[in-house]
């Protein structure tokens, strides 16, 4: 299996793929056996306007490509750092996350048109190509969209505001009177009340 990595084709690519950003694939580049690739990139590269989504970190995807009847396989994981808001003291925090990465890419024209493509997964995305060359980054941002958690915690232990002040607990304890109820308590004295 060869290996090679575009972390190391000086800057110079750019020029070469025409201008344009990416985590590219060339097609040609394939092996038989297939190829790994690992991209390291600056967060800019994904564009999240419209999600709301911050990247803090690079953005680090490895994975093996395989080509079969011109279909290009990419399996692999991506890691980076998110800026998310902590779903109970409302800090912003950095966010590790990590996804698998699972894409298809099949030829716009296929030569052997007869033959049905069949995904042997749903769950797959499919996507079409033209041209020798496959820019990987829509795919590796569809898939930190789909990963980010909806309400992130900075720490297991975060002990959030306090209801009544809105004080960060983390950092100071407040004065308001409350009564700590764990959750399972509470849901065992529902039970017990119920058959009152
Ligand atoms: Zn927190
Ligand atoms: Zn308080």
């Amino acid at each position: 299996m060869e290996t090679y990595s575009l972390e190391a084709i000086p800057s110079g690519r750019l020029e070469h793929l025409g201008g344009s950003v990416g985590m590219w694939i060339d097609i040609d580049q394939i092996p038989e056996g297939g190829l790994k690739l690992e991209f390291q990139e600056p967060p800019n590269i994904l564009e999240f306007e419209e999600t709301g989504v911050r990247v803090s970190g690079l953005v680090s995807v490895a994975c093996h490509i395989q080509k079969y009847k011109g279909t290009i396989f990419v399996r692999g994981n991506i890691s980076t750092i998110l800026e998310m808001e902590c779903g109970r003291c409302l800090e912003n925090f950095p966010y590790r996350l990590e996804s698998e990465l699972e894409v298809d890419y099949q030829p716009a024209h296929r030569e052997d048109s007869e033959e049905e493509v069949v995904l042997e997964d749903n769950d797959l995305l499919a996507i079409y190509y033209t041209g020798q060359e496959i820019n990987l980054t829509e795919a590796v941002r569809d898939q930190i969209v789909l990963e980010v958690p909806i309400q992130p915690i900075c720490l297991e232990e975060c002990r959030g505001l306090c209801p009544t002040c809105g004080t960060n607990l983390n950092i100071a304890p407040c004065h308001c009177a409350r009564e700590e109820i764990n959750p399972r308590w509470e849901a065992l004295k529902n039970l017990k009340d119920l058959r009152k």
